[in-house]
């Protein structure tokens, strides 16, 4: 018998009844990831658990933690990337309420809901916001500045 995994959820539930829920997944099968990464080997570990805010708000909280191999944008080597985020959803049936919560908590992100929620594609998403607009080792990022008295030498010539 296969074991069953959850998938998706049903965030407005989730968040109603205050469930909770955890588990690992292989960073491989992240695919919008893909093109960032030096290495998808590994796995991260994620949590996400549902809640009620005080003004019927229904909100979900997700942790994610593990370390990813990011590919440097300058010498294209391995970046040991450790991710350690947390993040708090607020959900909405309507895309006309999704404004003003933004405007009211920076620290809440507001989304639209229509359907299950994929857990992947969930996990993934705050992934793709936690990391580096373009991930360079720090060795890599010195070297532009340690090029510079050069290029004014040759603009000499
Ligand atoms: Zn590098």
């Amino acid at each position: 018998m296969l074991m069953s995994e959850q998938t998706a959820i049903d965030g407005f539930e989730f968040a109603r009844m205050g469930k909770s829920l955890h588990g690992k997944m292989e960073v491989s099968r992240f695919e919008r990831l893909a093109d960032l990464l030096y290495s998808n080997s590994g796995q991260v570990d994620y949590a996400i658990s549902g809640e009620m805010d005080e003004e019927g708000g229904h909100l979900l909280h997700i942790a994610i933690a593990g370390t990813l191999h990011l590919r440097c944008q300058r010498c294209l080597g391995d970046i040991e990337y450790a991710l350690d985020l947390n993040a708090s959803l607020m959900l909405f049936k309507d895309e006309s309420d999704l404004v003003s919560i933004e405007e009211e908590d920076p620290d809440v992100d507001g989304i639209v809901v229509k359907d299950k929620l994929e857990i992947l594609s969930m996990i993934e998403d705050e992934i793709l916001l936690d990391l580096p607009f373009s991930p360079r080792h720090e060795a890599c990022e010195g070297k532009v500045e340690r090029e510079s008295p050069f290029s004014v030498l040759k603009g000499r010539i």
